[in-house]
């Protein structure tokens, strides 16, 4: 969640901080939260999900090999 204002039960607006840059000011000139919706973040995002993909598929393949390696080692073949 970034920085942004809200309103309370009276109607008066109050601005809720979400990062360093925002904790001594009263507004958001100084906000550095990152925006998700940016392009950036969103290649960002995709390639850690397809690393984080590729990554499993490595250690599930990995350990087939174990299993199969054991399973010849047993049966002498
Ligand atoms: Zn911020």
């Amino acid at each position: 969640m970034k920085c942004h204002y809200t309103y309370d039960e009276n109607g008066e607006r109050f601005f809720i901080p979400m990062c360093y840059g925002s904790m001594y000011e009263e507004d958001k000139s100084q906000c550095t939260c990152l925006d998700p919706s940016t392009f950036h973040q969103f290649e960002k995002k995709r390639f850690n999900e397809v690393l984080e993909m590729k990554n499993r598929t490595i250690k599930d393949q990995a350990s087939e090999l174990k299993h199969l390696r054991k399973l010849i080692e047993t049966n002498n073949l």
